[in-house]
């Protein structure tokens, strides 16, 4: 592993639930592991967007976008890799 790829995992490791990411009210799915909600990117669906906490996941069913939580912080909030590991590395 790269020293950048270890400064992503120790990053992500640091990150609160991707929950704290998604915009909108995530409704947890019965007898799953995951939440769904409407898709902050389409703006598609009541339940579209799904994210899986335990993973760290999130996928679009009807857009397709999908990553971890940083993937997310950054779309959702408009900031960079760097801004994220300042924020929770203090790096
Ligand atoms: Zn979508």
């Amino acid at each position: 592993m790269s020293a950048l790829q270890e400064k992503f995992k120790r990053l992500k490791a640091a990150m609160p639930s991707i929950l704290e990411f998604a915009p909108g009210e995530m409704i947890q799915k019965t007898e799953t592991e995951y939440y769904g909600s409407l898709c902050p990117f389409c703006g598609q669906g009541k339940d579209r967007f799904l994210a899986w906490p335990n993973a760290g996941r999130f996928w679009c069913r009807k857009c397709g976008q999908g990553g971890d939580v940083i993937d997310l912080a950054m779309k959702v909030r408009g900031v960079e890799s760097g801004d994220l590991m300042k924020t929770y590395l203090n790096e």
